[in-house]
């Protein structure tokens, strides 16, 4: 099996000093919706979180190749108008912060479709280089101002990068850190490219985040790693760089910038507050002990339980159960609860990309919300509860019918729905 490997080592130090903390056993990929006719071909792989007690990492050992698991990688952010904004204000910040833009470079490491590189190059930035391997996306970005480099970033990219157009003085990565397997070839590569006064700024889902919310559908092939402070300054400080700042961002339910440069730089003097705080309180947390993630995964198959239990009641009295949100985070709830067709009639979800495909792993079909109408569950089962207010607007009609929505996290409960203005 050339797609897979299993790592026996920690990704970041190199440690055998792991422990297991959660097993999903073999599962399909989060992110591979498909037909029935592709169900016989169908590849599953383990999917094993680890801690590291050497360095305090927390990741996973399952290693899919890139090419397989971005084979169809169809995301492209700017489709997203609150992403946009985001980008804006990011480059709004780190510009002014960081550049004199008519001698500055700055490089993104998965650029995607450009939604920052295109503000970057809006404030004056001199070069503006984009390294993406999704063909399909970059080729979007067509503007005259935007140098694409199509490939994974690696340390033999960077130098290339560094000999053709100098050091950079600005490198940002976004929810692509943590999903990168040679992270110290990358990282090498990072230190490499940077001006001494450099900084490195990336954006990652907080592993904080993932702990307090018992947000275990995080987790999937993709997300290798979880990071806390910690552990990334553990990681920076092999490759001769510190973490100066970190600013929670609130994106896609608990997100962190961090701002990375090298330990002779300038910025490097005067280490954030904040940085000082966040670590305290990551010690206090015990991010740096086995057994507060112990305790997280007592938390979650305790949920598991419960969810399970509730299923199987409804299916021995013949009520029906349908789930809202066929994304990555569902299939994991899905598939580390045991949850089939058996259990869930079909999946609802808005974008229409998907009707007409099933579930990785558990094949349940993807379908409009029209269902809602024409086949009314008894049950609904919010897998994307992040955003419950928001479908509960949606489905005024079915739940004004007298059904129930249901969430899997951060509780596992019936939600008593806003109730219809005329009602009151
Ligand atoms: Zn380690």
């Amino acid at each position: 099996m050339n797609n897979y490997k299993a790592r026996t080592t920690c990704a970041f130090c190199g440690s055998r000093d792991l422990e297991n903390i959660i097993d999903f056993g073999n599962v399909a990929l989060a992110g591979g919706f498909l037909k029935p006719e592709n169900f016989p071909s169908e590849q599953r792989f383990p999917l094993r979180v680890h801690f590291c007690r050497e360095c305090y990492a927390l990741q996973v050992l399952d290693i899919i190749n890139p090419d397989v698991l971005f084979a169809d990688y169809f995301y492209f952010s700017s489709a997203i108008q609150s992403l946009r904004d985001h980008f804006i204000d990011y480059a709004d910040e780190v510009v002014p912060r960081f550049l004199d833009p008519a001698n500055s470079t700055a490089v993104e490491i998965g650029c995607n479709d450009g939604i920052l590189l295109k503000p970057i190059a809006d404030h004056g930035v001199h070069k503006v280089i984009g390294v993406d391997p999704a063909t399909n996306i970059v080729r979007t970005i067509n503007d005259p101002r935007i140098t694409i480099v199509n490939t994974f970033f690696s340390s033999a990219v960077a130098e290339q990068i560094r000999a053709e157009h100098g050091p950079a003085q600005l490198i940002v990565a976004n929810n692509v850190y943590a999903h990168i397997p040679e992270i110290n070839d990358v990282t090498r590569g990072i230190a490499g490219l940077l001006d001494k006064d450099g900084v490195f700024v990336f954006e990652v889902h907080y592993l904080g985040s993932v702990v307090k919310g018992l947000q275990y559908d995080m987790i999937y092939h993709e997300h290798l790693y979880y990071y806390s402070l910690l552990s990334l300054e553990n990681h920076m400080s092999r490759h001769g760089l510190v973490v100066f700042d970190v600013k929670p961002v609130s994106i896609h339910g608990g997100s962190m910038r961090f701002y990375v440069c090298r330990k002779d730089g300038k910025h490097a003097r005067k280490v954030s507050a904040q940085v000082h705080r966040l670590r305290k309180e990551e010690l206090e947390q015990g991010y740096n002990r086995v057994d507060c993630f112990e305790q997280f995964a007592g938390e979650i198959a305790r949920r598991k339980d419960r969810l399970m239990a509730l299923l199987e009641e409804a299916r021995e009295k013949g009520l029906r159960v349908a789930g809202y949100g066929a994304s990555g985070r569902a299939n994991t709830i899905i598939q580390y609860c045991g949850i089939t067709g058996n259990h869930i009639d079909y999946m609802i979800d808005d974008s229409s990309a998907k009707w007409g495909y099933y579930t990785p792993g558990s094949h349940i079909e993807v379908v409009s919300r029209d269902h809602l109408a024409s086949k009314p569950p008894d049950y609904l089962l919010v897998f994307a509860w992040a955003y419950l207010n928001e479908i509960a607007g949606k489905c005024r009609g079915y739940l004004e019918q007298g059904g129930r929505l249901l969430t899997p996290l951060p509780e596992v409960r019936q939600v008593s729905h806003p109730r219809p203005e005329r009602d009151r």
